[in-house]
């Protein structure tokens, strides 16, 4: 196996299990890895630290994997992480749910690979070259598993071109999916373009947090901003909401949603779909003097990178100071941030800023975070991206 050196004085993070080793922490490499290889990560005195996947295109250039070096890193050391994190999932698939997130990278020892599942098809993300490499092992594992209709390969992310591959959009294994996959999520359906959605298609990791939002929903007025497939309007029209307004620039996506709504026999007449960007309408909505009991806004990424939280912040600060100016004293703001640069408390004090502006006062009343099927490792805090503030406004 190949050897790479560390720098002198770079240990620390690898001790600290971190799975990414930067380009710039490397001494040199005995010999010529191809990409995707697995190698022998050792420190400047020639002691073992950790086994990990070699990239030089990208700048983590390990992804690293064991740090025990009697580990063998074979076929049954992925067979056996892939069932591992298949099995930590079954709490959440029950009658009520049939789609989650079955595999997320670090966060599951297999970096570089999203595994969801979809009813009876699973969509795969493959975004490293050494999870690339194991995919026929990958693949075998979880048709042995899982025994699913079909396995499609959705690693259209623009993160492969950073590792070198070229982007996929095809079948692995099994039958092509039909145009429409329909899933079951706490009870409620919803139709998945599985080929042509967003990501791998659905927005899971907001399943608990859809669901929280709901509870209050009942008999209110709900604006859903970045509403998607419809996730939070579905679920708050379930509980009994009086109207909710769903808003998104994607036709496809309010095409969908309101295809869900017929699919889970809610009355349409407590429902409007609005295609366009949610700014203006916030505005718009403002300037026909409209108030909501309840505003949830669900953006996507604004800040892919730290050196983007600057301008990420005023955009988060805008959007919120124009939720908050719509909601009637007492109502209920649903923010979130899905941008892992984002942490908590800067997200607590953007939202203090916009209620300055906004010259609302905010209470936070509750924390929304990630769901159990995106566990963050605790010595990946990268891995924790998604957070949320239930918000009561007057
Ligand atoms: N709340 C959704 C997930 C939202 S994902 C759920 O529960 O499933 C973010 C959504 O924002 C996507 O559907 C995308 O089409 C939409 N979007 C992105 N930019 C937008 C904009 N400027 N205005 C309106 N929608 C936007």
């Amino acid at each position: 196996m190949i050897e790479v050196i560390l720098k002198k004085g770079k240990e620390k993070a690898v001790l600290q299990r971190h799975p990414w080793l930067f380009s710039g922490a490397i001494e040199r490499v005995k010999g010529k890895p191809a990409n995707g290889d697995i190698v022998r990560l050792l420190n400047d005195k020639g002691a073992f630290m950790a086994y990990g996947f070699y990239n030089d295109q990208s700048r983590v250039a390990l992804r690293l994997l064991e740090w025990d070096e009697n580990a063998e890193i074979n076929d049954d050391w992925f067979r056996k992480r892939v069932a591992q994190a298949v099995a930590s999932r079954s709490n959440i698939l029950d009658a009520k749910t049939n789609t989650c997130r079955l595999i997320f990278s670090e966060a599951d020892y297999l970096p570089g690979l999203i595994v969801d599942k979809y009813a009876d098809y699973l969509a795969v993300q493959v975004l490293t070259s050494g999870i690339e490499n194991m995919m026929p092992v990958i693949i075998d594992e979880l048709q042995k598993l899982l025994k699913p209709a079909g396995i499609f390969d959705k690693s259209d992310a623009s993160s492969r071109e950073h590792e070198g591959l070229e982007t996929h959009n095809t079948v692995l294994a099994g039958n092509y999916p039909p145009e429409i996959v329909q899933v079951i999520e706490n009870g409620i359906s919803y139709g998945i373009n599985i080929a042509e959605g967003q990501k791998s298609g659905f927005y899971c990791d907001q399943r608990d947090n859809r669901h929280i939002t709901a509870l209050h929903a009942k008999g209110k007025k709900m604006l859903d901003c970045f509403s998607y497939t419809g996730g939070f309007t579905l679920n708050a029209l379930k509980n009994g909401a009086a109207f909710v307004t769903s808003v998104d620039s994607s036709a496809l996506a309010i095409d969908t949603l309101k295809q869900n709504i017929g699919l889970n026999n809610l009355d349409v007449s407590k429902h409007t779909a609005i295609q366009s960007d949610v700014n203006k309408q916030l505005r718009a909505l403002r300037e026909q003097g409209e108030k909501f009991d309840i505003v949830v806004l669900d953006p996507p990424k604004y800040a892919p990178s730290r050196s983007a939280l600057d301008k990420a912040s005023r955009a988060y600060k805008d959007l919120n100071r124009l939720g908050m100016l719509l909601l009637e004293s007492g109502g209920l703001l649903a923010t979130f941030s899905c941008s892992g640069a984002m942490d908590i408390d800067t997200f607590k004090q953007v939202l203090a800023w916009a209620a300055l502006d906004a010259g609302r006062e905010v209470q936070f009343i509750y924390q929304f975070c990630q769901p159990e099927d995106h566990p963050v490792r605790a010595s990946f805090p990268e891995g924790e991206y998604l957070k949320g503030l239930l918000c009561r406004v007057y």
